[in-house]
């Protein structure tokens, strides 16, 4: 149920078919590099934002996707440990560079909408947040964060902090996707 497919859908900006993975909430247009949410009613095109990774890192590369709801960056992924990464990501996005574009390997596994996002939200800004102010803040821009497997986990930029693979749920399908080249221009 993993595979990638072909979402019966064009891009609105350049009319090719749409990818995606079945279980995932966005499909992504790899000749143009633009993004749509695809469990909508009708599919909206979503801003992607990439962190810059670290010139000189080595392993396999896979883009992690976040939710951007306010100033934080929640995950899309589902993760036993979504506190502790959207802490970390949050951190990481307020000192790296980014870049106004999706990257290759396209953000696989966005399998959370923002609106499922609000309690976690509420647990990081101690304070209620219901599904509409999530999905409200949250619906419109993804940011997707390199992480290279190396030694059996998952190196961020800029940090020491290392993802088990079993903070990304199926994260061996979403590296195989990612070698076999799902990615922006490929
Ligand atoms: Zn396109």
């Amino acid at each position: 149920m993993n595979e990638i497919r072909v979402v019966p859908l064009a891009c609105s900006r350049c009319g090719a078919d749409l990818l995606g993975r079945s279980v995932d909430r966005l499909a992504f247009c790899i000749p143009c590099g633009a993004a749509y949410r695809v469990d909508t009613p009708t599919i909206e095109a979503i801003r992607v934002v990439t962190i810059e990774d670290d010139p000189t890192s080595e392993g396999s590369l896979l883009h992690l996707p976040f939710w951007k709801i306010d100033d934080l960056l929640v995950p899309a992924f589902i993760s036993p440990r979504p506190l502790t990464l959207a802490r970390i990501a949050s951190s990481i996005s307020e000192t790296r560079s980014t870049h106004e574009m999706m990257k290759s390997p396209v953000p696989l596994g966005a399998r959370l909408a923002p609106e499922n996002l609000a309690p976690i939200v509420g647990m990081l800004k101690n304070r209620a947040v219901e599904n509409d102010e999530a999905q409200r803040s949250g619906s419109g821009l993804l940011f997707s964060i390199p992480a290279r497997a190396q030694d059996r986990r998952f190196r961020l930029p800029g940090t020491d902090f290392a993802l088990y693979p079993q903070d990304v749920i199926d994260s061996d399908g979403l590296l195989r996707f990612s070698r076999d080249g799902v990615g922006v221009g490929t």
